[in-house]
Order: C-alpha cells, then structure tokens, then sequence
C-alpha cells in the first residue's frame, strides 16, 4: 500500500507576502511512499525538500485501507488478511483506550501487553472481559461463519470470492466503526491520550536537528460517518484510480 506524503516547505514557498498565495495557488508537491511499520517518514520531495513526516492515522485504519485496496484490486486472500488485522488491532486500541480510562499507568500498560501480544486469541479474550464488564453484556463480534474464513484463508490458504471478501469486508467495517464511534462518545480523553501515545512512538524516532510536520489522511475508517459499504468501496476505487494518475488524496 502506498502513501502521499505532501510537502510543506513547497506549499509555503508559493505563499506570497501578506499571507496569500501567488498566481498559481499554492503547489502541492508530493512524495509516493510505501505504507511501513513505524509512523516517521522521510523522503525527498521532487524539488528536493527533505521530508521528516509522522503520519497520525492509527495502524488499525492503515490496515483497513489496506484491506479495501486488495479487495478493489482483486487480492482477495490479502484483503480478508488486512480486515482481520485490521480488527485485531482496533480490539487492542479499544483495550488501550478503557484501560487508560480506568488511570493504569500508560508503563503498566504496555507491560501488561507483552503478555498478550503474541497471541491474539488472548487479546480478544480480554476485548470481551472489559466490554462485557463495562456494558454489562457481550460486544458483538465477528460471526462465526466469516471467524471461520478468516482462519481458512490465514491458515488453509484458502482464495475467498469476491463476495466472501467483500462480505467479510463489510462485517469489519461496521464492527470498527461501531466501535471507533463508542470509544470517542464515552471514552474522549482516553482515546486522546492513545493518538498521543502513538504520535510519541514516531517522536522518540527523531534526531535533533529534524523538523518534522504531522498528516493523516481521511482513510475510510478514520471517517466515523456511518455510510453503506458499497459506498466505501466506491470511494476506494476512485482514490486508487485517482493516486494512478498521479493525484494526492484529500487531507
Ligand atoms: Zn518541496
């Protein structure tokens, strides 16, 4: 999966004085990168400009769009892949975010979980504790025929149709969002503290003379808007048919 970083320092340079901008607008200027596992990155714009960028959307919306690229480019077995990741790191954001919430140490926190890290049947374990125990009942959570494709396609290699992805596309999309939109209703400052914690992780990454700016992008889960899924597919077929002609995507 691939991102545009844009340059600030070429936006700025078409900025007149005064405070506008000259004739041509201002110039957006970018740098086409590869998603990767830390949020710091760094790249020469095509003027030059060094780029130090950390980008601020969550690793589970990353996946997710990652999820929905495969889908609309026909790689199914990747796609089913990125949604169960994608749910799989929204079940840990969740935990996070309530655990915060509860005040333990953001230390004592991320102790605790290396204890679940290596096993995610540990993490959605205690996704279901702690929303039972602060619901009084049982989240919804993945059916158990689409659980049972996840495994055959993670385990089996299984190729799922189109509309055995897409179907389990769509069960992961209203499950985030269901969720995103419950954490920012009764848990703000928690799920606050967490988008900080993870801007950190890019931060402790710097050297002492870089200058760095933050982005994200309005990736579909970022969006808490509740919409049809065909929808959000639509959208992603426009965007990457967008990006292939050499467009950044709205900030
Ligand atoms: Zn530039």
């Amino acid at each position: 999966m691939e991102i545009v970083i844009p340059c600030t320092k070429c936006a700025l340079a078409t900025q007149v004085e005064g405070g506008g901008f000259g004739p041509d607008g201002v110039v957006l200027r970018s740098r086409t990168v590869l998603v990767q596992e830390h949020n710091l990155y760094r790249a020469a714009c095509p003027e030059g400009h060094q780029l130090v960028a950390i980008l601020d959307n969550l690793p589970f919306e990353l996946l997710f769009e990652s999820g929905l690229e495969a889908l609309v480019d026909g790689y199914l077995r990747e796609s089913v892949s990125s949604f169960a990741a994608a749910l799989e790191r929204l079940y840990e954001f969740s935990i996070r975010v309530q655990l915060t919430s509860e005040k333990i140490d953001l230390n004592d926190l991320e102790a605790m979980w290396k204890s679940v890290a290596a096993q995610s049947e540990r993490q959605l374990g205690m996704y279901i504790g702690i929303r039972t125990f602060k619901d009084g009942k049982q989240p919804a959570l993945l059916p158990q025929p689409l659980s049972k494709l996840r495994n055959s396609v993670i385990h089996k290699g299984y190729f799922p149709s189109s509309k055995e992805a897409s179907d389990f596309g769509e069960a992961v999309f209203k499950l985030i969002l269901d969720e995103v939109r419950r954490l920012d209703e009764g848990f703000k400052e928690a799920v606050g503290v967490q988008i900080c914690t993870h801007r950190e992780k890019a931060l402790r990454l710097l050297n002492k003379d870089d200058e760095p700016y933050f982005f994200g992008f309005g990736l579909a889960v970022a969006n808490r808007e509740d919409r049809p899924f065909s929808d959000v597919v639509i959208k992603a077929q426009r965007s990457m048919r967008r990006r292939c002609e050499g467009e950044a995507p709205p900030a």
